[in-house]
């Protein structure tokens, strides 16, 4: 088969999402599936519904039409705001949009009342991670400027952590959002059907002792497809953590000195300099590189240890042998891995299990198809 070549098992993607649906539905929240680090691959996006979430998520408009024309029907939320050429789009193919500027939502409501329609507004506050938000102050009149926005309707607030920095949000902060939800509503009535308290991030705080109070939806992607914690890198317990894996091929295998990485210059290339010594390692090198995943968040079989990567290989240290040339290496991926190489076009991406082609399910065990996106 083609390599490099991610490989998806469905099952167990679909397996991540009605899991943590059900952990999260006796607390009393819902689950948003986000799709944007598999670029809203359809028959993924198919997975977590089937698991039950209430609704998916992207970053991207492009990635919401691609599962749109695939057949995916079940409400879709833009978790970036949208851009200026693109709010007919977002009012046409999704639900919602999460927002944080006056400007876009006086557009997203014009786009709205062009094609007849009402399009739900999801308020991003800002709670800390300093990524996008309203900062918590400002939020009482700005919801009220939305209310009396024509073509938009107020659904509900939200809160974003452990993006932009890695501070897991606290109970308090859960509270506050809560309080925000409660002031906005005695100003404005009860609007605030939706209150979103962040990612993946955020599941230990769910899944905790305290109460949920208010907060009613959590947006999952990394937990549901690599069955990880962001802030901590560690497994979930109850999740497969193998849902994707990266395959590559090996293109040399010898023994060598050892390389010592000398200096940085710049970027992300690596000056490797030989030095003389006896100790002889066997080397291999991998047929992937910086151009097709992020090679820092790969994990290797064990006793393998990563050396080095460029933009088309990787150098990993195989100790005691090397492999055979034409053999390949199944990898672990971290997220930022495997959104790189979901993304990559010369990476494979090759689907197992359940497939839902055009919204028809499709029961039978399907071969592996393989699909160059
Ligand atoms: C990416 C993203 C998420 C999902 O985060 P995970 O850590 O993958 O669960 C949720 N909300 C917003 C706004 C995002 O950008």
């Amino acid at each position: 088969m083609t390599t490099p070549r991610v490989e998806i098992d469905l099952g167990k993607i679909q397996a991540n999402a009605r899991y943590l649906v059900r952990r999260l539905g006796t607390h009393g929240l819902s689950v948003t599936g986000v799709t944007k680090a598999v670029c809203g691959h359809p028959d993924i996006a198919g997975a977590m519904v089937d698991g039950g979430v209430a609704g998916l998520a992207d970053a991207r408009i492009k990635n919401v039409v691609r599962m749109r024309t695939a057949g995916i029907a079940c409400p879709i939320s833009m978790i970036r705001a949208p851009l200026l050429n693109e709010m007919e789009d977002v009012v046409e193919h999704c639900d919602a949009s999460y927002n944080t500027e006056m400007d876009t939502i006086l557009k997203l409501g014009a786009a709205a009342k062009k094609q007849g329609t009402s399009h739900k507004v999801i308020l991003m506050v800002e709670m800390g991670d300093m990524r996008e938000g309203i900062l918590p102050e400002n939020l009482k009149p700005f919801a009220a400027r939305v209310i009396a926005t024509a073509g938009v309707a107020l659904k509900g607030i939200a809160a974003n952590f452990a993006c932009l920095s890695d501070l897991a949000p606290t109970a308090g902060d859960m509270a506050m959002l809560a309080r925000l939800a409660d002031q906005v509503e005695g100003d404005c009535g009860p609007v605030v059907v939706h209150v979103s308290g962040g990612g993946s991030a955020n599941l230990q705080w769910v899944l905790g002792e305290g109460s949920t109070g208010r907060v009613n939806n959590l947006r999952l992607g990394e937990a549901i497809l690599l069955g990880t914690d962001p802030v901590t890198g560690h497994p979930i317990a109850g999740l497969h953590t193998d849902a994707f894996a990266l395959f590559a091929e090996v293109i040399e295998t010898s023994r060598k000195p050892s390389l010592l990485p000398t200096r940085s210059i710049g970027s992300e290339l690596r000056v490797l300099k030989l030095v003389r010594n006896d100790d002889r390692r066997a080397r291999t090198i991998l047929a992937v590189g910086q151009q097709d995943t992020d090679a820092s968040g790969l994990t290797f079989p064990s006793g393998m240890a990563f050396i080095g990567a460029t933009s088309d290989h990787i150098v990993i240290d195989t100790v005691e042998s090397g492999l055979p040339v034409g053999s390949e290496m199944r990898i672990g991926m971290n997220y930022s891995a495997l959104m790189r190489a979901m993304s990559a076009p010369d990476v494979a991406k090759t689907v197992h299990g359940r497939q839902k082609t055009n919204g028809i399910a499709n029961d039978r065990k399907t071969h592996p198809s393989l699909t160059l996106v």
